[in-house]
């Protein structure tokens, strides 16, 4: 007999083996994502209206929305402008007050509502005199035998799609449950049900809580299960990736390491010898490594990347580094041909529009081509963007793979990546500093190594948010610095001007020039040619151009130290976990930096925002602080594909629970 777990539950099926749920309901549920018993079950309600407690109409204000109940007593269909626009109107009583209901070019809503009906209206009113409010939420009462679902209770109401009546809805969800109830199991492993309900029941407060505070308690257990689930398959994958794979040695034995620390030019910070022992460690060991590394803006992550590439290749393997953009890869691969080629290693560029080998096979620079199984060619670094992910070739011999800056890709780009070799030992480098919900989540399947150090020397940042008016006093600062042999970022938000009325750097481009004279400026955004950017950036590095006025372009990686002042137009249009990248940028050098924000935003929220940046240079504090604000999905990048969807989880406020849920898959 099999045992019970296998027996597939009814929850599984289909939403139309409900009865009453034809095709055409069908369809419309399908548009809110529910296609199964289990999908309606969780469709979580949006609110809820407290319908043991009314508000008088006469009691109605502007502030707020409330409920209220009342009796149809007139209502009307009025056209205008020759029929082609027109408002309904229902006028409620409830012996208090009269309240009239408008809908504008929605004259369906007549068919809703007869004389004499009885109306559960939610809203805020839009005028006192007389009464009114402008597309409310409403629901006829209707007696009959299930009237008690929807009246005299605390009442869910659902997220709906075009033609779903909500009460035809909760009706639906109210008989599912009670006849799908029992088989709401709880899951593998369960929590301690002294300290959560029962998922069943869970299920049940969700949709018809006793008391609105049952809510949240509902929402905290079936956001745990969201969270096991997660955890289980996260375990699976990396149980079965460990199963099929078997490591490439790649541990090396320090003879290009030893050379490469003693001609760098500074010590390795006690940090960053902590994470090269943990990924020595990993690339010594039975499975291929996945590993993240986090570290702030400036914490020396390209050092530990060279390192970990020496390893690999000491031990006879090629190592591909993959950067986000073109101007990012260029300067790797400058610092990889100034550290390794002295070392006899090969440096290749690959890049969208520049590559320093032919197609098919991996050229080397001296024009030799690499076969797979010639071993004794000297072992060579590949740099690119996501254009070495462009097929055609494959990368032989195949050791490393890293990924910089990596919340610029998606997963599925990682995967792909990493995919092309024999299972070689994958890197993550990212500098958003990850807030510890999401890097749960997001990376659970990779272990995980942290720079919580910056190296010595280094001058300090300041950072002042000033209103627009202050510009001509900044100016004058900026001056000073250029006069004193420093050299400056300026990032607008937008190429062009456009209607919001953001400043455009094209535009901006040649006040500037007038401005800073006779200092130099270069101007550098997204719709460059690869080479006039490139182009740009080297007059920037040899300090020929002094003024970099640039889009938010050079956000992540560049790396100038005599560059010590970045002056943000617009701040506000920025997020602030990628103002504290541009910040970055600065405060490389042992010179004192200025990061100074122009804000004109009047709302509240806008300058608290940026007044975080002028308290803390703590990329955690601040990308915890980014998350509250604006959502994983902002913080990551839009193409950050593999978050997943919670229905209950909060990745900003339920660190607790995703922690219990890792204890108990553990
Ligand atoms: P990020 O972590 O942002 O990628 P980088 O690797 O670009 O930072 O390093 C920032 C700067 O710090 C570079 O100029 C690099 O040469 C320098 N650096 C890295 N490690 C050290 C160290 N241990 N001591 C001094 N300077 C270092
Ligand atoms: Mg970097």
């Amino acid at each position: 007999m099999s045992p019970p777990e296998n027996k597939i539950s009814p929850l599984k099926n289909p939403i139309t083996s409900l009865w009453g749920v034809g095709a055409e309901r069908a369809a419309q549920l399908a548009r809110l994502e529910i296609f199964t018993i289990e999908d309606l079950l969780l469709h979580r309600p949006k609110r809820y209206e407290d319908r043991r407690h009314f508000r008088k109409i006469s009691e109605l204000t502007k502030d707020e929305a409330f409920t209220a109940r009342g009796k149809i007593v007139a209502l009307g269909l009025k056209r205008f402008r020759g029929g082609s626009k027109s408002v309904f109107e229902i006028i409620l009583d409830d012996g208090s007050a009269r309240l009239h209901c408008r809908w504008w070019n929605l004259p369906f809503m007549e068919n809703y509502f007869a004389m004499g009906d009885e109306v559960f209206v939610f809203g805020k009113l839009k005028e006192t005199k007389p009464r009114t409010m402008d597309h409310p939420e409403t629901e006829v009462i209707e007696g009959g035998e299930e009237s008690f679902i929807h009246i005299n209770r605390i009442a869910p109401v659902y997220p709906l799609t075009e033609g779903l009546p909500q009460r035809w809805l909760r009706g639906l969800i109210w008989r599912t449950l009670e006849k799908f109830e029992t088989e709401i199991a709880e899951p593998k492993p369960a929590p301690d049900l002294k300290l959560f309900p029962t998922r069943a029941n869970a299920v049940r407060m969700i949709h018809f809580p006793e008391e609105l505070t049952d809510v949240e308690i509902a929402r905290r257990r079936l956001a745990l299960d969201e969270f096991i689930a997660l955890q289980l398959e996260i375990q699976t994958r990396r149980k079965n990736f460990e199963a099929r794979t078997k490591a490439l040695p790649c541990g090396g034995n320090n003879w290009l390491m030893k050379p490469f620390l003693s001609r760098l030019g500074f010590k390795l910070t006690e940090a960053q010898t902590k994470v090269l022992r943990e990924i020595r460690h990993d690339m010594n060991g039975k499975h291929p490594m996945r590993r993240l590394l986090q570290g702030d803006v400036g914490s020396g992550k390209t050092a530990v990347a060279a390192c970990s590439a020496l390893m690999a290749i000491e031990s006879g393997f090629n190592v591909a580094l993959m950067a986000p953009t073109e101007i990012l890869a260029e300067q790797h691969f400058r610092n990889f041909k100034k550290w390794f080629e002295p070392l006899g290693i090969k440096v290749e560029l690959q890049t969208g529009s520049r590559k320093t080998r032919g197609d098919g096979r991996w050229q080397m620079a001296d024009g030799k081509r690499s076969p797979t199984s010639n071993s004794h060619l000297p072992s060579a670094i590949f740099i690119g963007t996501h254009a070495l992910l462009t097929s055609g070739f494959d990368l032989p011999k195949l050791g490393l793979v890293i990924i910089d800056e990596q919340h610029k890709f998606g997963v599925a780009q990682r995967e792909q990546l990493v995919r092309k070799g024999n299972y070689p030992h994958l890197l993550v480098m990212t500098a958003t500093p990850i807030p510890r919900t999401l890097g749960l989540t997001l990376y659970g399947d990779l272990d995980v190594s942290v720079i919580d150090e910056m190296p010595g020397g280094r001058g300090k940042i300041k950072t002042f948010v000033r209103a627009a008016d202050k510009v001509p006093k900044v100016f004058e600062f900026i001056r000073e610095k250029l006069k004193a042999g420093r050299q400056v970022y300026v990032v607008y938000p937008r190429v062009e001007e456009n209607a919001v009325g953001l400043k455009a750097v094209t535009k901006e481009f040649e006040n500037l020039q007038k401005n800073l004279a006779p200092f130099r400026v270069g101007l550098l955004h997204g719709r460059l040619k690869s080479a006039e950017k490139e182009n740009v950036m080297a007059e920037f590095r040899a300090n020929k151009i002094h003024v970099l006025l640039s889009t938010s372009l050079i956000e992540v990686g560049v790396d100038v130290p005599n560059a010590t002042v970045m002056l943000v137009e617009n701040a506000e249009a920025f997020g602030l976990a990628q103002l504290h990248q541009l910040r970055g940028r600065i405060g490389r050098g042992a010179h004192e930096s200025f990061c100074i924000l122009i804000s004109d935003a009047k709302n509240e929220e806008s300058q608290a925002r940026l007044k975080i940046l002028e308290e803390t240079n703590d990329g955690f504090k601040i990308a915890e602080a980014d998350l509250k604000l604006r959502g994983p999905g902002e913080l990551l990048g839009q193409q950050q594909s593999g978050l997943p969807k919670f229905r209950f989880g909060n990745l900003v406020e339920d660190l607790d629970l995703i922690r219990q849920a890792r204890e108990l898959t553990r």
